[in-house]
């Protein structure tokens, strides 16, 4: 391996000397199989790299980033826990980080003026940090992901998105602090007042500006327990009325979670009703839906926050007069009353689910997008009502977000309007020839992207993918001019994050 790497780095650079910090990398790295760094789960692409370095602290992401900057090719690529979809962690290559290996320290409680954090290392796994916070302090960050089997870097350099984002903003409004490597091989402490704009760039920076090797995450007391609930409509202009209405309460008034999703007017396992009910004491009669419902359904998952020692009676007040302001159809509601940490790991038991039946690791062409307020009613009509009436194979999520709650400063582009929609079409489907081929669903939300273009819709793509620099100056808009000077000012030869093939390393 390490004269692999010795070869690469000088034989096909004959112009670079040799220089200390290539042959500290190579004396002081452990490495891991290229094999982990060539897949993602999205399983539609596919790499080589040079190489899969372990980096165990800041100064080992600064040395290998220096190391790359020392040549006139190699480019760097953090990987968090691999879980994109179109080989954004990726380096063919180049020189693939480990983030994994930090994932251990730092993990430190402080407070900042009054309000708890913690410091956790980019390379933690949500899930880590949910645990130790609970079991060492009984505070949790306030902002999550439905999944967290995803790593703090990872998803800070997108946004983090879940039922509680409506309230604290993505989990990129909830930190307060970072620690970034650049693509000089400089670490910097930023924040809002010190080093601010790269504090900015970074999040939802797509790894473009800097390797995040720590995180200050905000926190508050954690729950207890959670009621747990779903409740069905038939018309979808009920249906963003009422989630409207949710997340627009003020702190205290209302849910704590709000989410849903579109499944099919049918009985379909894997797309229909069967797929409503949280758990297998539960069922869905469909006698009480009105003969009017059309092709598919909406469920609204809500959930509310109670300590151990409420009353069921107030719990019971607090959600009846919640729910007696909404107009699903009555006689369907489901709820269960979970622990919150079964709450927050409630995919985790999905993934067992789907490992067992083997599509954990089939290809996963997913599609996850922001929708403006102001199209949602014809994406329902184009898209749910029709394209996707049969279902994914999977969830449909679509619930509405606060623009408010997002900072413009950061990267993440998102719609213009107040209020808009994430939808996310989590194709959960065997792989082929048993399932349909993966081109085809690709190709699928191909047209999906192109009717929201050809119809005006104010959109953007979450988590990103395209392969033109035309079609990433269309995602950023009027942002686009800003992201490429943080491009210049912080990674000015392009060696970080290649696989969003925004940019291309410079010599
Ligand atoms: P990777 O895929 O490894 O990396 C993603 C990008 O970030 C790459 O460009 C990489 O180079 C860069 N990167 C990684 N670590 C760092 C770092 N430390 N510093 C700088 N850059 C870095 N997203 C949501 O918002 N909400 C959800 O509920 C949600 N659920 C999901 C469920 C599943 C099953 C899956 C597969 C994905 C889900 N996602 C969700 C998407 C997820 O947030 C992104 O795919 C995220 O990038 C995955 O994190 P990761 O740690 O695996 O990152």
């Amino acid at each position: 391996m390490i004269a692999y790497l010795e070869h690469f780095v000088h034989g096909n650079d004959t112009e670079s000397p040799p220089n200390d910090d290539v042959s500290s990398l190579q004396s002081s790295f452990h490495f891991a199989p290229n094999s982990i760094a060539s897949k993602d789960f999205g399983g539609m692409k596919s790499s080589t790299p040079l190489a899969v370095l372990r980096p165990y602290t800041t100064a080992d992401v600064v040395k290998a980033v220096k190391a790359a900057a020392t040549t006139t090719n190699l480019t760097v690529a953090a990987r968090g826990n691999g879980h994109s979809i179109n080989g954004q962690a990726m380096a063919e290559k180049g020189l693939v980080l480990d983030m994994r290996a930090t994932a251990e320290e730092p993990f430190q409680l402080l407070y900042v003026d009054g309000v708890p954090h913690v410091d956790v290392s980019g390379g933690a796994l949500w899930e880590e940090v949910l645990k130790r916070c609970v079991s060492n302090f009984k505070l949790v960050p306030r902002s999550w992901t439905d999944y967290l089997g995803l790593t703090v870097g990872g998803t800070l350099s997108n946004a983090g998105v879940s039922g509680q984002t409506f309230r604290y903003g993505p989990q990129t409004a909830n930190v307060t602090e970072l620690e970034v490597v650049t693509g000089k091989g400089d670490s910097f402490v930023c924040n809002e007042n010190q080093n601010s704009e790269l504090f900015f760039a970074s999040l939802g920076g797509l790894g473009q500006f800097g390797v995040i090797t720590r995180a200050r995450i905000v926190l508050q007391q954690a729950p207890d327990m959670v009621r747990w609930m779903r409740v069905i409509y038939s018309e979808f202009e009920d249906y963003t009325k009422d989630a409207e209405w949710l997340v627009t309460l003020p702190e205290g008034d209302g849910f704590d979670y709000v989410e849903g999703f579109v499944v099919a007017n049918n009985d379909d396992p894997c797309n229909g009703w069967p797929t409503i009910p949280m758990g297998s004491n539960q069922i869905f009669n469909p006698v009480c839906l009105p003969s009017s419902a059309g092709p598919v359904l909406y469920c609204l998952e809500l959930a509310l926050h109670y300590r151990k020692t409420a009353r069921s009676s107030e719990v019971n007040t607090k959600v009846d007069r919640l729910l007696g302001g909404l107009r699903f159809v009555e006689g369907i509601k489901f709820e269960d009353d979970v622990k919150y940490m079964d709450f927050l790991l409630r995919v985790k038991r999905v993934e067992e689910d789907a490992k067992a039946k083997g599509i954990w690791d089939a290809p996963h062409p997913w599609l996850n997008m922001f929708v403006s307020k102001t199209d949602i009613a014809d994406f329902d009509r184009e898209v749910f009502k029709k394209i996707l009436k049969h279902g994914v194979g999977g969830p449909i999520l679509v619930y509405p977000l606060l623009r408010s709650k997002w900072d413009d400063r950061h990267s993440v582009v998102v719609p213009d309007s107040n209020i808009f929609y994430i939808i996310a079409l989590l194709r959960f489907i065997p792989p082929p020839p048993k399932g349909p081929p993966t081109d085809k669903l690709v190709a699928q939300n191909n047209a999906i992207i192109q009717l929201c273009y050809n119809k005006g819709f104010d959109f953007k793509l979450y988590l990103p993918h395209y392969t033109s620099q035309e079609n990433w100056m269309r995602h950023f808009g009027d942002k686009w001019t800003r992201f490429v000077q943080r491009k210049q000012n912080f990674d000015p030869l392009a060696i970080l994050a290649p696989g969003q093939k925004i940019f291309s390393r410079n010599q």
